[in-house]
């Protein structure tokens, strides 16, 4: 695995019955980058999302992180490494504070290794405070989660993602539902995030906004890649053009 890359998906293939969602697609990661997954419906953005995570078990191919070779490794396993996953409906405790959803978020994650809770509740109450300011929601940290707005409960997703000490950060359309100001913030931030050590990997369709704040893009296309580059290049390609149209 050439060095500066986080992570390497090569020739993965997933097949659902005779359905062939992933049809040897490959992408690399490097550190540190904002990387998004674009492509039209049913070209298998989420199952590679799903590959990488360990959601899924591949048919064919090899997933490379950190160099090491991890197809085969748990969805926990992952998460221990640093490979966390958000979704695009956030997973939140709506009556609990939005401090304790950070705070536990972390705890479940790690529950069978966690000892001596009480020794490490101020450790833990200091880091959440830490990551909500990374995502400036620390003014909210005593509202009910219930309480935050679509564009809120995304960011409180990311803060949970950074307090499982997250290297690569896996993401569903986090632009989904957001009007253009919020998405631009939104993607502003993990653009930052991209400063602060952590790498992102993002399926995501609100490709006009969230092109100026990527790194770099792949077009899937029938589970292959079909273009990849800088996002303003690959967007005027004819090929990627035509995809989206088809
Ligand atoms: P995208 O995220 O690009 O919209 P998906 O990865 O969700 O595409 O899906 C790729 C293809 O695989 C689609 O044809 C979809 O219907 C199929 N697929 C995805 N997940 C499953 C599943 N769990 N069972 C059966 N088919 C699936």
């Amino acid at each position: 695995m050439p060095s500066g890359l986080l992570l390497q998906a090569s020739g993965v293939v997933k097949k659902f019955g005779g359905l062939t969602a992933l049809d040897g697609a490959s992408i690399s990661v490097p550190q540190n980058s904002f990387v998004i997954l674009a492509g039209p419906n049913g070209s298998g953005k989420t199952t590679l999302l799903n590959v990488i995570s360990g959601l899924y078990r591949p048919d064919g191919g090899k997933v490379l992180y950190q160099g090491l070779d991890i197809t085969h490794a748990r969805p926990y396993e992952r998460a221990r490494l640093g490979i966390v996953r958000t979704f695009q409906t956030p997973r939140v405790a709506t009556k609990m504070s939005v401090l304790d959803n950070v705070i536990f978020g972390h705890i479940s994650a790690d529950a069978p290794f966690e000892f001596g809770w009480a020794r490490r509740e101020g450790e833990l109450v200091e880091k959440a405070f830490k990551v909500l300011k990374v995502v400036k929601l620390d003014h909210m940290w005593d509202r009910a989660a219930g309480e935050l707005s679509g564009g809120q409960l995304k960011l409180l997703e990311i803060a949970r993602a950074l307090m499982a000490d997250a290297k690569l950060i896996l993401m569903d359309e986090p632009g989904a539902g957001l009007n253009p100001t919020l998405a631009h913030e939104l993607f502003k931030l993990m653009r930052e995030l991209t400063q602060r050590g952590h790498t992102l990997l993002v399926v995501e369709h609100r490709l006009d906004i969230a092109a100026e704040y990527a790194d770099y893009m792949y077009v899937l296309y029938n589970g292959r890649v079909l273009a990849e580059g800088r996002p303003g290049e690959v967007l005027s390609d004819p090929r990627v053009v035509q995809a989206f149209l088809a």
